[in-house]
């Protein structure tokens, strides 16, 4: 079969011929990839700054935003069944017996560092045409998701988020728990006791345009910054879910333009700004940090005014990697929700689809447009 990979040695990105996986557990699940999303994460690999091939091999198959159908189950599997369309999780478990969090199947808070990810560090990814992985990572997304379940993934980066900030959120005396599910819990805090809640969301990249949306859909009054000047697609695509663009306005001006902040969810990975950023947080909120920097040369920070305020008005900040079984599930059905609420809206995120020779110029170009996906369906023109 094709995949997409990386030689580090040789620095190379490739379309390689490898041999097909097959199911050699009964609990295992063969899948035919059908998109596989583009994002920064694939980008630095290929850049060879980032990413880890298995032991023993000299390439890494890259790729784990993905989205298949099953193709193949293991006499064991129940769950799922041929023809359905499915995500699969990205990382896997430790194998150190003192780590609790994998021990607990939460790799996503592993305390060692030796967990895997496939497309990433460890374990090959899904840029390829078929992929086999036990059913326990794998989530059902329903047929009318099929155009946006490679949204899957990336979304799983703000529910994950949102269902960490809700448990900050409880410390709160006047927040009040009750029976309701996830969902709805969030959205609760939206609303409390009549007053709207302001989330700021720092850039109108995927992951932060996902993080909006996943945001409204819980009752935030979201607000978008981003460097670009509205009007512009992703302006456009905020609004039209009810939410608020900011493109060029200083970050001073932030407070006076929105309000109060409980929540900022930072999705640029860009350290000056997010630490700008803190700088307006409001009392007793909570400052969410997602993306992930390249290491560059030491800056210098307003610490005093920082380290003042988280204190004085009960601030928290925190950062979030990766996601677990509940993440993914809630992503699903926020997409689902989303679709509901804004069809146009979702399906306009990925706004690139692109058969597998296509790979290099998305790889290693310049970045255009929200979501790029390879798709595996679309024939070479
Ligand atoms: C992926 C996560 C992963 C993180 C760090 C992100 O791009 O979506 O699954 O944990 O990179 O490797």
């Amino acid at each position: 079969m094709k995949a997409v990979a990386v030689f580090p040695r040789t620095r190379e990105l490739k379309l390689i011929d490898v041999e097909e996986p097959h199911i050699d557990r009964p609990t295992e699940v063969k899948i035919r990839m059908l998109e596989v999303g583009i994002c920064g994460t694939d980008k630095e690999i290929c850049r060879f700054e980032y990413g880890t091939p298995p032991e023993g091999s000299d390439y890494l198959i890259i790729g784990h935003e993905s989205l298949g159908e099953v193709v193949e189950v293991g006499p064991e599997v129940t769950n799922l069944k041929a023809g359905d369309l499915v995500v699969t999780m990205v990382r896997r478990p430790c194998a150190h017996p003192e780590c609790r969090p994998c021990q607990a199947g939460h790799q996503d808070f592993c305390s060692t560092g030796d967990f895997a990810e496939r497309g990433i560090k460890g374990r090959h990814g899904f840029m390829a045409e078929y992929a086999v992985d036990e059913a326990e990572y794998m989530h059902v997304v329903a047929p009318a998701c099929r155009d946006v379940g490679v949204l899957v993934e990336p979304l799983t980066i703000a529910t994950k988020a949102l269902t960490q900030a809700l448990k900050v959120l409880q410390r709160l005396p006047w927040f009040d728990p009750d029976q309701l599910d996830m969902v709805n819990q969030i959205r609760q805090v939206g609303s409390r006791g009549g007053k709207t809640y302001h989330a700021l969301v720092l850039g109108a990249g995927a992951v932060g345009l996902l993080g909006a949306m996943a945001l409204r859909t819980v009752g935030f009054d979201t607000y978008v910054y981003d460097r670009q000047p509205a009007p512009n697609p992703r302006s456009q695509l905020v609004e039209s879910i009810g939410g608020h663009y900011i493109g060029e306005e200083a970050l001073h001006d932030f407070q006076h333009l929105i309000g109060e902040i409980e929540l900022v969810y930072e999705a640029t990975g860009a350290s000056q700004l997010a630490f700008r950023a803190v700088k307006v947080l409001a009392p007793n909120s909570i400052f969410i940090f997602t993306g992930v920097p390249s290491l560059g040369a030491a800056s210098e920070l307003d610490t005093d005014i920082i380290m003042r305020n988280a204190v004085l008005y009960n601030q928290v900040i925190m950062g979030t990697v990766n996601a677990g079984k509940e993440a993914f599930a809630l992503a699903i059905r926020g997409l689902g929700i989303s679709m509901a609420l804004w069809p146009t809206a979702a399906q306009s995120l990925v706004t690139g689809r692109y058969p597998l020779h296509a790979y290099r110029e998305l790889l290693l170009g310049q970045p255009s447009g929200i979501k790029n996906v390879l798709s595996f369906t679309t024939m070479p023109s």
